[in-house]
């Protein structure tokens, strides 16, 4: 296949989180569907070395934002449209911190919506006139199978990602004369630093070794597997194609059968 053929060519994607993890991974495989895409995260240097490694596959930039702060996200994505508007949005960015509810403070609880759940709503908020003027555009909220089912001990991410499947649902109604589509990808436990922390955590808390606590992991997925982030992207890029234009307001699982 030539470059002129590739499905987003001439597109402009940006992949919040893109620096590592499951937002890399989205990222690359964006690259390689022809698109220019801008990696946004808090961590300049991971984000460049991201982006080096990248190059190779095709036009890329990064850009600092907390997702969490409204100032920062704007000024990023008016300094990333310099590049083009932004026709494609991966909500990615996202933090996954445990307690029991009752150990659940106001700070943990206020971190959680304000990564996972304000952190989607400041950056569409932010790409949303450009794609509407263009008349096309994508959305793909990254959420969690903790958006579609509960979880012990994530009472707070629990709450925001469900939050971004109802932002999800609500918007692809909103906007679905216009052009532009709105889904959700929800992944279930998938091989990344986010999975990684988790399992530290559980050998922290318990007396269980690292291999036991992936492992338990992994048991929830009924194909007894951790996802792979490249499985978590290919979902992701397969809603950005132009013939994917008829999926709008959807929650996709990428999690072995683990919810249905
Ligand atoms: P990860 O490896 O921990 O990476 C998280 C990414 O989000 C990093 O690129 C990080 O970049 C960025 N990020 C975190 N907080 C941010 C903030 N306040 N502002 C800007 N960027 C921020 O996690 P992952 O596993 O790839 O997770 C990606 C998404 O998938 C998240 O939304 C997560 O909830 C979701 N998910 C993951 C799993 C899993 O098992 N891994 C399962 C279901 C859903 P910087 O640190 O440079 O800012």
């Amino acid at each position: 296949m030539t470059a002129g053929e590739r499905p987003l060519s001439g597109r402009h994607a940006l992949v919040t989180g893109g620096g590592r993890g499951i937002g890399a991974a989205i990222a690359r495989a964006l690259l390689e569907q022809g698109a220019a895409v801008s990696l946004l995260g808090r961590d300049r240097s991971t984000l460049e070395a991201a982006a080096r490694e990248m190059s190779a596959l095709g036009e890329v930039a990064c850009f600092t934002a907390d997702v969490a702060d409204p100032d920062a996200v704007s000024a990023a994505f008016t300094d990333a449209a310099a590049r083009g508007a932004i026709d494609i949005l991966v909500n990615n960015a996202g933090q996954a911190h445990s307690a029991p509810f009752l150990k659940t403070d106001a700070k943990l609880w206020r971190d959680m919506l304000s990564v996972n759940l304000e952190g989607t709503f400041h950056c569409t908020q932010a790409a949303l006139p450009g794609m509407l003027d263009k008349g096309w555009g994508r959305i793909v909220n990254v959420a969690s199978t903790a958006g579609l089912t509960g979880y012990a001990y994530v009472s707070a991410y629990c709450a925001a990602k469900h939050g971004v499947i109802g932002l999800t649902r609500a918007l692809a109604l909103e906007l679905a004369a216009k052009g532009v589509t709105v889904n959700a990808v929800c992944p279930g436990y998938t091989d990344t630093d986010m999975v990684r922390e988790t399992v530290a955590n559980i050998v922290q808390k318990t007396a269980r070794s690292a291999e036991q606590a992936r492992a338990e992991l992994a048991a929830g997925n009924p194909q007894k597997r951790l996802v792979a982030p490249e499985e978590v992207a290919n979902a992701v890029v397969w809603l950005c194609l132009p013939q994917s234009a008829a999926m709008n307001g959807q929650a996709i699982a990428v999690a072995g059968g683990e919810v249905m």
